[in-house]
This record gives C-alpha cells, structure tokens and sequence, in this order.
C-alpha cells in the first residue's frame, strides 16, 4: 500500500554576517532538516522565515533590521535569531509582527520556535536524519568552528558582551566533525573561532582520547590532527603569541597550509593600546622574519582599522612604515566606525570622516602594491590550486575555471583563474603554472603533467 506523506513544513533562512554566523545557521538547518522540515529557497515558499542577524557593527544592524523588514513584507511568518536576539526589544518595538526572537548559540530556542511557528504534521516518515549536514558553502570547503566567545575585551568590540567569554569545543568533537566533512568530500577546512590562538585555554588544555591516542585541548595539537585528514587545513583568526611559534613547522611539513590569518588591526603601539589588543607587542616583525625562515611560502593575512579615536598622522605613518616592513600578502581594511555599547565610542579624539577616508585610500595603494610585487613574484612558479568554479566550454570547446592557491582563502582573499583547463571539477586540486598577476589576483593554466 502507498503511503502519501503529509506535506513536510518549509523554512526558508537569510544568514548575514560572519562565517561564524554561517556556520551557526547551517548547524540550525540541519537539526531542522534531521527534525523532517524541508527547505525553501524563497520567501513565497516558506511556512516560516529565519533570519540570522549580525550585530557587529551599527551598520551590520541596520541590515539586519532591513532583512527582517523585507522577510515580513515578503513572507509575513519571522523568527529572529543570532548576535541582534540581544536587543528583542528594538526588533519587537520596529517589528511587533515577529513571531520569536532567540539569541546567538540558542540553537534548541530558535529550532523550537520553529516547530512551534509550523508544527510537523505527525508522521514517522518525516523525521528523517539526512545522510549529512546541510551547508550554506559549497560542498568542497567547510568553516570549522572550534570556540565560542573571547576572553579579549578589544575597546571597539562588543563581541564578549554578544557571545560571553571563551568556551572551547572538546577537540575530539571537532575531529570527529572535521572527519565527516572531509569524507562527505570537503577538500579544505576553514578553522574559525574569535581567537583560535587562545584554543582550548578554558579547558586548561585537557587530553581527549581520539584514535587511540590523547589530543590536548590545544592549536597546535588540534591542527596537526586536522592535518592528517587529508584536507588543505587554513588557520584563521590567530593572534601573534609565542606558542604560534610550533604550528609553523606542521606548515613547512605541509600538515596546515602555508597561511595564517591575523588581524592586527594597527601596528603604532599608541592606538593598539587604546585598543587593548591582544599580542600587542614590539616584536611581531621579528615573529614574522622568523617564520618565513622556516616557511618561505608562508602568507599572511590581516585586517586593520583606520582612523580610530586618537590616530594622528605620526601613528598612521607608523602603520605604514610596518607594512613596508611587515610585507604581509593580503589586507584588508576598514574605517573606524563606532559600535553602540563599544568603550571605543567614548575615547577622545576622533579622527574627522575626511582624514579616515585619505588614511583609507593611502593604505589600501600601499598594500595593493605589496601584494602586486608578490605576484609578480610568483609568475613562473607552479602552484597547487584548488578549484572552485568551472566555466562553460566556448565555441572551440576550451573552458576557464576560478580558484584559490594555497594563499588564497574563500570570499576574503585574491583568485586564480585559470585557462583550459579541460576536465576539471569544483574541489580538485591541481597544479597550475602562473603565466600572469596584477594586483590581487593570479592567473595561468594547468601545467603539464
Ligand atoms: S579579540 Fe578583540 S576584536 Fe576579536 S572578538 Fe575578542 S574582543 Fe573582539
């Protein structure tokens, strides 16, 4: 006999913000998803809508408001969740329509808000556990978040007073994790976390059992096991402290890519002060001459805030000064902008928007001619590349394709874009010889085999 099953409830989801916000909306996706609801990509489809706010900064809220406003003109039915579930009385008193409003991490809040919004209809058969997790990136690279929260108190960050203090996964959950992402065809692992230097620091760097052997709760035992999985493993979020010092060698033993992301975020001892940065010490360019001993392929990463309260020219031209020194791969920048609640907001002298945005400018030309040097420096070179989009065959049956070298991290950093490159597939790691640069990004064609 044939059993017609009662139609599965629909959600449709809107994720702004951070990886790590991806990262919590795919994991309340598949407990929905385990739950039996199905998924809508639209509004007119769905029983009920999920937005995933950020609250980061005040103009990350004012989109999230925006979301919210058009998923309830769109669709009517809306759950709000994620860091701006803080303030569920700005949200209610903007939006009095909207049916719960959870906060970051209540992950059983929000997915019973779910079923409370739109209940399953009672049938074994719906409550199926997928094969695997649903994802918001696509299948060939996974964000692995390995902590919440930071024990930092940044003076322009509200991130502590959103997400708390740090609180570790227990490393053998994250392999496990890690191990099921990279079997259901995960090629590279993103390790994401607000500090992954200060890993495992909350559990006092314990030992689990995992393969028959104790890992510590600890950045460098965490990534060399990462390492073994098979996957390229990319170290994101890293604070300069010494004991980053002993993941280097894993990366001249190809264990973890050559990469580290940092965001320094200023180099004039004056405003990293006035920041309360964590590692903020004189002797990070001694660090990084050390490291590139060790790992000449090494890149790194950074972000820095111009024009924070009190920056004159003398401290911006500091800044400056270090990146000629620093030599770092990619930046990234932004203005200062005053987040409501950050103790930045009440520091004397802000810099005038006009300065901020020729500081902007003067940085963001030096930093695009670091990175042009550096490319050009690998003209010539054959580079493994992961690949990432395949383009359609043109009228001689010839096809491009997009991806990243080991430099390269997804959606922040530079490309590679390669010609004929026959049968390729999205994940495949090839090995592409470099016929050309400009100033972020790579271009070449496999190299012969
Ligand atoms: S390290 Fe600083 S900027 Fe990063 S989350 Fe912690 S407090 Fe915020």
């Amino acid at each position: 006999m044939e059993i017609t099953l009662p139609p599965a409830p629909k959600v449709g989801m809107v994720s702004l913000g951070c990886p790590k916000n991806l990262v919590d909306s795919e994991r309340i996706l598949t407990k929905l998803r385990s739950d039996g609801y199905a998924m809508s990509p639209d509004y007119a489809g769905a029983d009920v809508v999920l937005v995933n706010t950020c609250g980061f900064l005040d103009s990350a809220k004012e989109e999230s408001l925006e979301a919210i406003g058009e998923a309830i003109a769109e669709n009517g039915r809306v759950i709000v969740t994620g860091c701006m579930g803080q303030e569920a009385e700005t949200i209610r008193a903007r939006f009095p329509q909207v049916l719960a409003v959870t906060g970051a991490h209540q992950y059983e809040q929000v997915v019973g808000a779910v079923h409370e919004a739109a209940p399953m209809p009672a049938s074994p058969y719906l409550n199926l556990v997928p094969d695997r997790d649903l994802k918001l990136t696509p299948r060939h690279y996974s964000y692995l978040k390995i902590s919440e929260g930071c024990n930092h108190r940044c003076s322009f960050c509200i991130i502590p007073a959103l997400r708390g203090d740090l609180v570790s996964r227990r490393p053998d959950a994250i392999l496990r994790e890690a191990e099921k992402l990279v079997a259901a065809g995960t090629r590279e692992l993103l390790v994401i976390s607000q500090d992954t230097s200060a890993y495992g620091l909350d559990l006092k760097h314990a030992e689990w059992p995992w393969k028959g052997a104790p890992v510590r709760a600890h950045m460098t035992d965490l990534a060399r096991e990462l390492g073994k999985l098979g996957a390229w493993v990319r170290l994101h979020y890293v604070y300069p402290y010494p004991h980053v010092d002993r993941v280097i060698p894993l990366m001249a033993e190809g264990l973890v890519l050559p990469y580290l992301d940092i965001p320094f975020q200023h180099a004039a001892p004056n405003v990293l002060r006035a920041m309360k940065r964590p590692a903020n010490e004189a002797r990070v360019l001694e660090r990084l001459r050390s490291w590139r001993a060790i790992c000449p392929d090494i890149a790194i990463r950074s972000t820095f805030v111009v024009g924070f309260p009190g920056e004159t020219e003398a401290d911006f031209q500091y800044l400056l000064d270090w990146l000629d020194e620093a030599q770092l791969d990619r930046v990234g920048a932004f203005r200062f902008e005053p987040v409501a609640g950050a103790a930045a907001n009440s520091l004397p002298d802000p810099v005038p928007e006009s300065v901020k945005e020729e500081r902007y400018q003067r940085l963001m030309a030096k930093t695009a001619a670091i990175s042009a040097a550096k490319l050009a420096a690998r003209v010539g070179r054959v580079l493994d590349v992961i690949i990432d989009e395949v383009g359609e065959p043109d009228e001689d049956g010839a096809r491009g394709a997009t991806g990243r070298s080991q430099a390269d991290a997804p959606e922040i950093d530079g490309a590679v874009y390669l010609r004929d490159v026959g049968d390729v597939a999205p994940g495949d790691i090839i090995p592409v010889t470099i016929e050309d640069a400009d100033e972020h990004d790579l271009y070449g064609v496999p190299a012969a085999r």
